[in-house]
């Protein structure tokens, strides 16, 4: 017997046939002996349509009663699955965050979890219950409902699955696993069977809208067994995320293409390359609270340097007025900006141990005519920045070139 979490993405509970397929998949997993934690996203749309109806009152909705409202859209889905369990003749309970008592800070919106009450969750268990908790949403020390963030109830999911030690947690979603990359650019694109816990975290920040990163980051710290499966196929064993690279396996090198059109690029030319310039330019962006991703910075000669780095598109105006007034006052020559860059990046714990990765990198753009705008690698990673017209061409190039349609061991 196992105690298994299984949590359902917003389109597998799209509408009452859908919740009834879940109910069936269920209790299969009773049938076997298995005590089953299911977890819930909102009806697909719904988190949306929420939204939107906020702005119609507010453009900047109130944290404190947006987070009231959309955490609504779960409450829906998890009574109806409970109803849909009973039906079959099972024992069910469903729950919200705060019946739980999923403890989280108070930074509607974007909450995170502070501690979970398995009390109530173990005892339902035990009694034979099936229990259905709310994703996405917690409450704080105060009583007040919040909400984890979009795609929070990846992260609900996982955080259960380690406050129960559970043997393992599920994530069904529209598709059936982790691919080497997103099959509607690359239609040769595999599913992996396994990928290891650090390629998940790069391949979910690098733009893999898989799971959310927050929930990568969790079954990381707790060590929690995280699989990732359809719920539109009865059979599959979706993708394994794992812990240790496993010497057994003829390991790939690569084992994934993440890319993103997020990003724009802002570079300030002529800067006087003296002490603290870096600090001088960023140090503005940071107080406006936008997040920084690449940085280059060129060797300096003639004793000006050019300094660029990308932000999110959404921050790009923001973020090139206040770096226009930082280099009016250090006296830099310009400001250039550019949002028509994509992100390219190859990932792999492979890279750790073998040389030439980045030369055919660079190589197989070169042979596409592509033209590197910037370049930064991590140890498990290799990035860079091309035109934006060009990122679907990088992708399958670089798909080709390794060998990532073709199954490894
Ligand atoms: N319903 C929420 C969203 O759409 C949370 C989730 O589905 O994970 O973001
Ligand atoms: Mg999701």
């Amino acid at each position: 017997m196992a105690l298994i979490v299984q949590k359902y993405g917003g389109s597998s509970v799209a509408n009452v046939e859908r919740i009834r397929a879940v109910a069936e998949r269920v209790a299969k997993f009773k049938m076997l002996g298995h005590q089953v934690v299911v977890v819930l996203s909102a009806m697909s749309g719904e988190t949306n349509r929420l939204i939107a109806l906020a702005k119609q009152i507010q453009s900047t909705p109130d944290p404190r009663e947006l987070d009231v409202m959309v955490s609504t859209g779960e409450q829906v889905t998890i009574a109806l699955l409970a109803m849909a369990l009973k039906d079959l003749g099972l024992k069910a309970k469903s729950y919200t965050g705060a019946q739980v008592r999923i403890l989280t800070d108070n930074a509607f919106t974007k909450a995170r979890i502070l501690s979970i009450d398995e009390s109530r969750m173990r005892a339902d268990l035990d009694s034979g219950h099936v229990v259905v908790v709310a994703g996405f949403q917690g409450v704080d020390e105060q009583g007040n409902t919040t909400t984890l963030g979009r795609g929070g109830s990846d992260t609900t999911g996982v955080a259960l699955a380690a406050a129960l030690k559970a043997d393992e947690c599920q994530i069904y979603t529209d598709v059936d696993g982790v691919y080497t990359t997103d099959p509607r650019i690359v239609p040769e694109a595999r599913r992996l069977k396994t990928i290891t816990f650090e390629e998940m975290l790069e391949m979910a920040s690098l733009g893999s809208k898989v799971l959310q990163i927050r929930s990568v980051e969790f079954a990381g710290k707790y060590k929690v067994k995280l699989r990732v499966l359809s719920s539109f196929q009865d059979e599959g064993d979706g993708t394994l995320i794992t812990f240790e690279e496993d010497d057994n396996m003829e390991q790939a090198i690569i084992s994934g293409i993440a890319f993103n059109r997020d990003e724009a690029k802002i570079t300030v030319v002529g800067v006087p390359d003296h002490p603290g310039i870096a600090y001088q330019i960023l140090g503005p962006v940071a107080d406006a609270n936008i997040d920084v991703d690449m940085i280059v910075q060129n060797v300096g000669h003639t004793n000006t340097t050019d300094f660029t780095f990308t932000v999110h598109r959404n921050d790009f105006a923001k973020a090139m007025d206040i770096v226009k007034v930082t280099a009016a006052s250090i006296g830099a020559r310009e400001v250039t900006g550019d949002d028509k860059i994509a992100k390219i990046s190859i990932v792999g714990v492979g890279m750790r141990s073998h040389v030439g990765i980045a030369r055919k990198m660079f190589e197989t753009l070169s042979v596409e005519n592509i033209n590197l705008q910037m370049i930064s690698t991590s140890e498990i990673k290799i990035s860079v920045v091309v035109e934006d017209k060009y990122m679907e061409l990088a992708v399958r190039a670089l798909h080709q070139a390794f060998e990532l349609d073709k199954a490894t061991a």
